[in-house]
């Protein structure tokens, strides 16, 4: 399943057509910015294709 994260804050959802944070409202994102690899598990703070780190705050995970 896909998922979109917020990179701002600990939001995930697995609603296709979200495409706004309801939390901070910033765009969510549905891949890797770096490698566009899908997002598909949770929590993810990695990408599971090349590591870089898919969230950009240090808010703790709940
Ligand atoms: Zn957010
Ligand atoms: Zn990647």
């Amino acid at each position: 399943m896909a998922l979109l994260i917020c990179p701002e804050c600990a939001y995930t959802t697995d609603d296709p057509r979200r495409r706004i944070c309801e939390r901070c409202k910033s765009d969510l994102v549905r891949e890797c910015p770096y490698c566009r690899a899908p997002i598909t598990a949770e929590p993810a703070i990695y990408c599971d294709q090349c590591g870089e780190k898919l969230r950009v705050s240090h808010v703790p995970l709940q």
